[in-house]
């Protein structure tokens, strides 16, 4: 049976850290802010909201969540955006996505300032990340698969990873996170020819295809690694992930579940994010002006 990588053990772990640099934030008069931005009030986006509002709150961390009308145009959208971007007392920006069909995220990507860009949208971030260059924000949901793995003592310098999935959210910037720490790393999407025996040939298998239970136990190496990033609803409106679970336990040394998995460690890489941009804006803020010194 496998060791099941529980995602609030390892929020647990991250929170006491993060109060502690939140607390002393505060004693330097730097109240880390993170500030949502949502455009309309989608039911996926409200359940994460109310979660991340608990976790920010938990650690010390302020948000305040700035809700636009599902119809607003691209320009009002924009400068809706551009105030929250150059406000000095929010230190982190989460833009809910999708947006709705008649809005373009693109523009805002390149807008928001990098130093707030707390999950990784920015060409900028995009970049660093793909460098290995550790200053750069990964996506939080990327992150917080390697934050599960170090937490469970994983080694991945020279080890055998294949991420399934190749999005610019999970997959692509994951597979950057990992190879930055030394794995061997291959990443499948709906066009690799033999999907099977890459992930047999896994010691680590991390699953971010968004397909409910794809990831069958024969596809799984004895006593490897999973890692499942999926968020799924089966046929009888079940919420899984993309490995099937009970298979898999009888194959894995170590297993994370859906839920109460990845998920669970996503709002606390968040707070990390916005406490160490919170960080970097009060030692390098101008006492005069208050901006920042570049
Ligand atoms: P996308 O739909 O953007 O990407 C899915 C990727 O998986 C694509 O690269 C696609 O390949 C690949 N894929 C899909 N089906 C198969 C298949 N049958 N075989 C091989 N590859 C396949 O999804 P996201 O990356 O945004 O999300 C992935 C999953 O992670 C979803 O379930 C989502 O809900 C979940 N998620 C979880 C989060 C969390 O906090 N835990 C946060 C974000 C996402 P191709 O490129 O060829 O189309």
């Amino acid at each position: 049976m496998s060791k099941i990588m529980q995602g609030t053990d390892v929020a647990k772990a991250m929170k006491e850290e993060l109060i502690l640099k939140a607390e002393e934030l505060k004693q330097k008069g730097v109240i880390p802010a993170l500030a949502i931005v949502r455009v309309g009030a989608r039911p996926e986006d409200l359940a994460y909201e109310r979660g991340a509002r608990k976790r920010m709150e938990l650690v010390g961390i302020t948000c305040k969540v700035m809700e636009l009308p599902e119809d607003i145009g691209q320009e009002e959208f924009e400068r809706a955006f551009s105030r929250v971007n150059a406000d000095p007392n929010i230190h982190g920006i989460l833009l809910f996505q999708p947006l709705p069909g008649h809005l373009d995220a693109n523009p805002v990507k390149v807008m928001i300032d990098p130093l707030k860009d707390v999950d990784g949208m920015s060409p900028v971030n995009i970049a660093k990340v793909f460098a290995g260059d550790e200053t750069g924000f990964a996506p939080c949901t990327a992150e917080a698969v390697v934050e599960i793995l170090r937490y469970y003592g994983i080694g991945l310098e020279g080890k055998r990873v294949t991420v399934v999935g190749r999005s610019m959210v999970v997959g692509r910037p994951l597979a950057m996170l990992l190879l930055r720490e030394h794995a061997t790393v291959t990443i499948c999407h709906t066009r690799t020819a033999e999907l099977e025996a890459e992930c047999q040939n896994a010691e680590i298998l991390v699953a971010a295809a968004g397909k409910a239970r794809m990831i069958s136990g024969e596809m799984i190496r004895e006593g490897a690694v999973v890692a499942d990033v999926g968020i799924n609803v089966d046929e009888n409106g079940k919420l899984c992930g993309d490995v099937d679970y009970e298979a898999a336990e009888t194959k894995a040394a170590y297993l994370s579940p859906v839920p109460g998995g990845v998920g669970s460690v996503t709002s606390s890489v968040l707070a990390k994010h916005v406490i160490r941009s919170a960080d970097y804006f009060a030692k390098n803020a101008c006492k005069h002006c208050r901006g920042v010194v570049v």
